[in-house]
């Protein structure tokens, strides 16, 4: 069955915070939150657009749900229950801020049939979120996640390479902090300049960097293998691309890319023929034979083709020729070279 989100924007509601680097106005392209009524209507009017039985969720993003007072939780929160009670949806999920969990504001979501909390994290490293204004550390982070793993309910952890003073040893304590938290998921959104945040005052008077996307791209696709290898699933990688954040002058400088998540794909995709090649097999120089799933096919080629051109100029490879074939499974590759074939996932790279 089809899975469908119902999304309901509440820009900076409940957020106590100006973290540097948002602006939910520009990022949900909503300028105001909504009222239980439109909450209402929306659910209803997306219910009855459906023509198929689909598993739906509704969703509260953009703002710190948990930190509004209980009595408008529960007020935004009641479209939702009712239709959950009534089996029309299957699930409710919201974000909020790590240091806005604890033990009453759990009970009251589980009572209103919530599924799933999502926490935005950022980092794993002090210094990172101190700098960003979150205004919470990594213990909050700790123990808003011990929590909500004692009850029923789904716990997603959001992060965004890239924040000044982030580098890869940085990077590398979040992601290891990240996985002995074990949560049900993660999302990755690089940190991009957007207009109207204290992070582009700090680009403009050029005291803050973003990475560019070769280096967001690199970053992420570490973060993404790291996460799947432990069987944490990674259920977004990159912003979603909207018309409020294509207009221009909404991203100002960062690794924004429509399709960001399949840059990352098509990455892990050549470490995995990197990977293979530098093994230096014999015949592997003379031509390549690349079997892979019809649906990795623009992953395993790369934007503009470029790991296929990029394997061949770097590894001097004569011959490469790339073979779709749906009996290969999903994030696979088939090798064959001087007669052999051999077989390579991207639980197998070696090095990221
Ligand atoms: S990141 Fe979250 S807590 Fe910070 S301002 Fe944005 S919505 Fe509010």
């Amino acid at each position: 069955m089809k899975h469908y989100i119902i999304p309901i924007f509440i820009p900076h509601l409940g957020c106590r915070h100006q973290c540097i680097f948002c602006n939910q106005q520009s990022i949900t392209g909503r300028p105001t939150p909504v009222t239980a009524r439109q909450v209402r209507t929306m659910i209803a009017d997306r219910l009855a657009a459906f023509k198929q039985k689909r598993q739906v969720e509704v969703a509260f993003y953009g703002g710190s749900f948990t930190a509004l007072p209980e009595a408008m939780q529960n007020e935004l929160l009641a479209p939702a229950t009712e239709a959950r009670l009534q089996g029309h949806i299957q699930g409710i999920r919201l974000s909020t801020r790590p240091d806005c969990i604890n033990e009453p504001i759990v009970n009251n979501l589980l009572e209103r049939g919530v599924t799933v909390v999502e926490l935005g994290v950022q980092s794993l490293d002090d210094t990172v979120l101190a700098a960003a204004a979150r205004g919470h550390d990594c213990k909050s982070v700790a123990q808003a996640v011990t929590l909500l793993k004692k009850t029923s309910l789904r716990c997603g952890l959001q992060f965004m390479p890239g924040l000044p003073g982030e580098d890869w040893l940085s990077l590398l304590k979040t992601v290891q902090r990240a996985l002995a938290l074990s949560p049900d998921f993660v999302r990755i959104y690089p940190a991009v300049v957007i207009q109207g945040t204290p992070l582009a005052g700090l680009y403009q008077r050029g005291a803050y960097q973003p990475l560019s996307l070769p280096q967001a791209t690199v970053r992420s696709a570490y973060m993404k293998l790291a996460f799947e290898r432990r069987g944490i699933a990674v259920i977004r990688v990159g912003l979603q691309a909207s018309a409020e954040l294509d207009r221009e002058g909404t991203v100002l400088a960062g690794p924004y890319h429509p399709a960001f998540g399949e840059l990352v794909d098509a990455h892990i995709f050549y470490l995995m023929l990197a990977g293979f090649v530098e093994q230096g097999i014999a015949g592997c120089q003379e031509h390549l034979l690349i079997r892979h799933h019809p649906q990795d096919c623009s992953k395993v080629r790369g934007h503009y083709n470029n790991n296929i051109a990029g394997l061949q100029q770097a590894y001097n490879i004569a011959k490469i020729t790339l073979q779709a074939e749906a009996l290969v499974p999903r994030a696979t590759l088939l090798f064959t070279c001087g007669g052999q074939d051999y077989l390579l996932n991207k639980n197998m790279i070696n090095s990221i």
